[in-house]
């Protein structure tokens, strides 16, 4: 039998259903109202202007409308970035200088390294800037607006990003903006941080042709410190003292060992600074997520691209970079694949990093037992994790073992 209050119900609850949607539906923006693009990048500094650069040698990517979001403007030489590379890479032109052979000291051990076939490459922040942005302002489809980013999320297969005061939307975006995560147990949350001044001195006092990649030869302080020297003329250097810890120095604390460095192991008292150069690059355990969603595709350090134990960063974004160009142009999508090998080395990574922060062994006796059992091309291939197990297994067996059994067992099954 019908019964009529069965009927009031469900007229109710329909009524209640319509409401509902209309709500929903009104507080979703209205995306095609919004200024469309196919790629934005949220954060335009190395990652950013390096995946455009590598997008737009590509003609599939030319005709692309591209929005570059960053709160400042790219012209400061903000930092230098330093990497090895075989042969003529891609920033060959705007290199400041390379070199082909290198210091290390440490206690005991001072060795000239020959870096062949690689080569230590030196480019200014400012001249990279200016290079790749003149090269996008080429690309009519190519806009830079600076604005500080806030918000990006995933509405109807489109990403809706907010900045400044205005909302934007794309297909795709390529965020290298840090995201603020609390730390979790069990990861090492390690910061290089360092200062560097570039130097000119009255008189010759460098061997150009020589860098200085690593002087542990200065107060360690139980933790991981040194200084390195590359110099671009006989009489000018970038001299930058370098530290592994979880937290900064005073500013004057960084001025005075560079100072006590520069007179008392340079034997240069004389010479006037031309730049200075502060930094901090995180060295986490905890991996950074590659993307947010599907379309939200983390890029840079935000996307991982910062090696955990040691900060280089440069040379894995311009791969990193190629990699996601070919990716699109295969499937469409800018999402990788995860190598075999990552997971191996982000546990090498980890290891290295529990040793360093426990103090295990001091660092400068790792390095050191590194460069003098090892060629400087056999530790750049591992670094640059090119390497099988056979080649890392004569790395790890050049480093106290001993000291790193302990911390490698308790990576390895999770304590
Ligand atoms: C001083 C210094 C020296 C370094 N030297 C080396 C080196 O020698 N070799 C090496 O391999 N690596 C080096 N690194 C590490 C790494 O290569 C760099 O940090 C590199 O710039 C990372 O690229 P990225 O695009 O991830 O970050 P960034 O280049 O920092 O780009 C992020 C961009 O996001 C923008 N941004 C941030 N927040 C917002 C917001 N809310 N709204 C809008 N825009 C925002 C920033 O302005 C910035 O332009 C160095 C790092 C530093 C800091």
């Amino acid at each position: 039998m019908w019964n009529p209050n069965l009927s009031l119900i469900l007229n109710k609850s329909l009524r209640t259903l319509v409401v509902f949607r209309r709500v929903c539906l009104s507080s979703l923006p209205d995306v095609s109202e919004m200024k469309s693009y196919d790629y934005i990048f949220t954060g335009g500094g190395c990652a950013a202007l390096s995946l455009a650069w590598h997008m737009l040698h590509r003609p599939e990517f030319r005709e692309k409308r591209i929005l570059v979001l960053d709160k400042e403007s790219k012209s400061r030489n903000d930092r230098t970035w330093c990497f090895w590379e075989t042969g003529e890479g891609p920033f060959e032109s705007i290199l400041e200088k390379k070199w082909e052979r290198a210091w290390f000291h440490g206690h005991g051990l001072s060795k000239l390294l020959d870096l062949k076939p690689y080569a230590y490459k030196m480019i200014r922040a400012d001249r990279f800037y200016a290079h790749t942005l003149d090269f996008l302002a080429t690309f009519p489809g190519v806009e830079i607006v600076h604005a500080e980013v806030g918000e990006s999320r995933e509405v109807h297969d489109k990403v809706q990003v907010t900045a400044g005061d205005q909302q934007y939307v794309a297909d795709y975006v390529f965020n290298s903006i840090l995201p603020k995560k609390p730390k979790q147990p069990g990861h090492f949350y390690l910061l290089q941080h360092f200062k560097g001044w570039v130097i000119q001195t009255p008189r010759p006092a460098f061997s150009e042709t020589e860098a200085t990649l690593m002087d542990f030869r200065i107060e360690q302080n139980g933790e991981c410190r040194f200084m390195y020297i590359l110099p671009t003329s006989a009489t000018t250097a970038l001299v930058e003292f370098t530290v592994f810890s979880e937290n900064l120095l005073d500013s004057e604390a960084y001025d005075s060992v560079l100072k006590e460095y520069l007179e008392e192991k340079a034997g240069i008292s004389a010479y006037q600074i031309l730049h200075t150069e502060t930094g901090a690059i995180p060295m986490f355990s905890e991996p950074f997520d590659k993307a947010k969603s599907k379309r939200i595709i983390n890029i840079g350090t935000a996307g991982g691209q910062t090696k955990a134990s040691t900060g280089y960063t440069f040379t894995r974004i311009q791969r990193h970079s190629a990699r996601l160009v070919e990716g699109m142009l295969k499937t469409g999508h800018p999402v990788l694949p995860t190598v075999r090998s990552e997971k191996r080395f982000a546990y090498y990574d980890k290891v290295l990093l529990h040793v360093l922060a426990n103090k295990n062994v001091p660092a400068a006796k790792i390095f050191q037992n590194l460069f003098r059992h090892n060629k400087a091309a056999a530790v750049f291939r591992f670094l640059d994790e090119d390497t099988d197990f056979f080649q890392e297994y004569k790395i790890m067996n050049s480093v106290p073992v001993l000291k790193f059994i302990g911390p490698g067992w308790k990576e390895l099954v999770g304590w």
